[in-house]
């Protein structure tokens, strides 16, 4: 019996099928490019060159569906990646572009050798490289100032049990990923010690916790508060003409850089507000920082000087960002007592308040 090329691709193609049902169009395909070659190489009636043009082909064929196996076979390709991937972020990646499936994170940790110079504090794990200042060094230098001067009006003692608070407060701007920074947004920069800067009208709130953390044994150190635009939007751009220049599209590249830097605009770094804190006992901004006597210092008494965890643990549906111990942010006593009571997060607040 006279079997032909024709056959033979069937008859495997009926076998493969049989056995991995899966494979059923690659195989299709498989053997329509075959047969559709060998067609093409039957019409050059040459021995030798048909040979060789069946077995490019085979070759081809071979590459191709191997090639797309791997996309579809394995499912790599994850299409509920930029859904799920919204959660568990890290405040400087809460980019909703920042899909953590796609982004290479060797790439970033490799990459960041020669950015000394640039470093993006909360980046950088380990606060020994970034400048720090302690609440003793603080409290010991400025004995002039007067942090009392607050608590003559207590906490909500003049005050309903629900203060009317106003969309329009400047002590609770939400600012999230959804809620960029206003444009037009401005306050006045006042100055924790040497080149450490805040919003100036939380400084005394920030004098006072700092002395109430050191009246319990606690010396809170204070790294990377406020950074301006400029320095994020050129940490920002750096990044991203890094990675183009590797040869990613500029998309792959602002959703990589999204991973390592937060986006300008999306950080309460920039307005002010917030404060990383640690303690000199321990320098890392990670979660372990929660489970320390400072961290749980703060996690109790912040409120009191106006303060809250914005991002806490269990909550990171709603903030979009994972639990950062370290990450103070300024909301006004009034609201901080409600956030701390109510257990709430500043969006929660927002939908039940303002
Ligand atoms: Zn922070």
């Amino acid at each position: 019996m006279n079997v032909t090329f024709k056959d033979k691709v069937l008859s495997l193609y009926r076998r493969t099928i049989r056995k991995h049902k899966l494979l059923k169009i690659p195989m299709l395909v498989l053997s329509v490019i075959l047969l559709f070659l060998d067609h093409v190489a039957r019409r050059i009636q040459s021995g030798a060159r048909r040979y060789i043009a069946v077995l490019a082909s085979m070759t081809f064929a071979f590459v191709s569906c191997s090639f797309s196996s791997v996309i579809w076979g394995e499912g790599e390709y994850d299409f509920t990646a930029d859904v799920t991937s919204y959660y568990y972020e890290t405040e400087e990646s809460a980019a909703a572009f920042a899909v953590e499936d796609e982004v290479d994170t060797e790439l970033i940790d490799a990459d960041d050798s020669d950015d000394d110079d640039l470093i993006d504090p909360e980046n950088i794990k380990d606060i020994s490289e970034l400048d720090t200042v302690s609440g003793a060094d603080i409290i010991g230098s400025i004995d002039d100032i007067d942090i009392s001067a607050d608590e003559e009006m207590p906490v909500d003692e003049a005050q309903d049990d629900h203060p009317d608070f106003s969309r329009d407060d400047w002590q609770l701007v939400l600012v999230n990923k959804n809620h960029p920074i206003a444009e037009d947004y401005s306050f006045t920069l006042g100055t924790i010690k040497g080149a450490m800067q805040c919003d100036e009208r939380i400084l005394a709130d920030l004098y006072a916790m700092l002395e109430g953390a050191l009246k319990d044994g606690v010396n809170l150190v204070i790294c990377s508060p406020y950074r301006n635009d400029d320095r994020q939007q050129m940490l920002f751009d750096r990044k991203v003409d890094k990675y183009t220049a590797q040869g990613m599209s500029y998309m792959e590249a602002y959703k990589t850089a999204a991973q390592a830097v937060t986006i300008p605009g999306s950080s309460e770094h920039q307005i002010g507000l917030a404060i990383d804190m640690v303690s000199d006992s321990y320098v890392s901004l990670n979660e372990g920082f929660g489970d320390t006597t400072a961290g749980q210092w703060l996690a109790a008494h912040s409120y009191e000087y106006g303060f809250v965890i914005r991002y806490p643990e269990g909550k990171e549906d709603i903030t979009g960002i994972e639990y950062e111990p370290w990450h103070l942010r300024y909301v006004g006593k009034n609201a901080a007592k409600v956030l701390y009571e109510e257990d709430l997060t500043l969006e929660e607040f927002w939908e039940k308040y303002l």
